[in-house]
């Protein structure tokens, strides 16, 4: 595993996968529940694209709404784009390759602009994660502040929590599996915001959300939006 201690300049467009840069960033951890604002998990009232290689539509795995404050680090003109959607196709190998997204706020539409599948693996029916996933309010918890990856201690009791305790985290302090992601947005070269990251269910977990058996088998999926060009990255990590 390449762990790597952040040193350097916290202006660099990568996120280290802990070190005190991550202090004091706030965070929420995702869980079942009522929120003040309509932050859910599942549904399809975007309209997602197909996946090229197993031929489903892709997963709405969680929606946030932007008129809550606490995203207003994301900073976009929340007119029409009040919604954020996380997608990905979590029943074959198109999941395991970088994703670019395009959000197009005003129709409630994605669209790919780069999904590599070089492995053209599809789940077993048994196994697969129902498409559309069934839809469930969720609220956001702030992290504490031993929830961020400031050091390595940390860092390993917060990968040992994550899976039982929670399986998204939103905004603050990604916590990686394996290597710094590079922030630039491979269109307009500026930084992305980190949004989320979404984490596998542990096999002897009951389920977060009813009904729902989120085995991800060992993957890990990071967000990232350039709120310039509106484009959503996706990068999975293996655990
Ligand atoms: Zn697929
Ligand atoms: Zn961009």
């Amino acid at each position: 595993m390449n762990l790597e201690e952040y040193t350097g300049d916290p202006a660099q467009s990568v996120s280290y996968l802990y070190g005190s840069h991550w202090k004091g960033k706030d965070g929420y951890r995702v869980i079942l529940g009522t929120d003040t604002y309509s932050h859910r998990f599942g549904g399809h009232d975007w309209n997602v694209p197909i996946c090229e290689n197993c031929k489903t539509p892709y997963h709405q795995i969680f929606t946030f709404d932007l008129r809550d404050p606490r995203f207003n680090v994301v900073e976009i003109d929340k007119g029409q784009k009040n919604e954020l959607p996380l997608i990905s196709c979590l029943n074959c190998s198109s999941s395991w390759e970088r994703q670019l997204y395009k959000l197009e706020y005003n129709k409630k539409a994605i669209s790919v602009l780069e999904n590599k599948d070089t492995q053209h693996w599809v789940q077993d029916d048994e196994d697969k994660i129902h498409v559309p996933l069934p839809k469930y309010d969720v609220m956001l918890v702030k992290l504490e502040s031993n929830e961020n990856p400031v050091d390595k201690k940390l860092y390993y009791e917060i990968t040992n929590s994550i899976g039982s305790d929670y399986i998204c985290r939103i905004l603050g302090a990604p916590v990686l599996m394996q290597s710094p992601i590079d922030i630039e947005c491979p269109v307009c070269k500026n930084d992305m915001i980190y949004i989320s990251g979404i984490y596998s269910q542990h096999y002897s977990h009951e389920n977060m959300f009813p009904d729902v058996e989120f085995f991800l088998g060992e993957m890990s999926l990071y967000y990232h939006l350039c709120t310039n060009c509106h484009i959503m990255k996706v990068e999975c990590q293996g655990t």
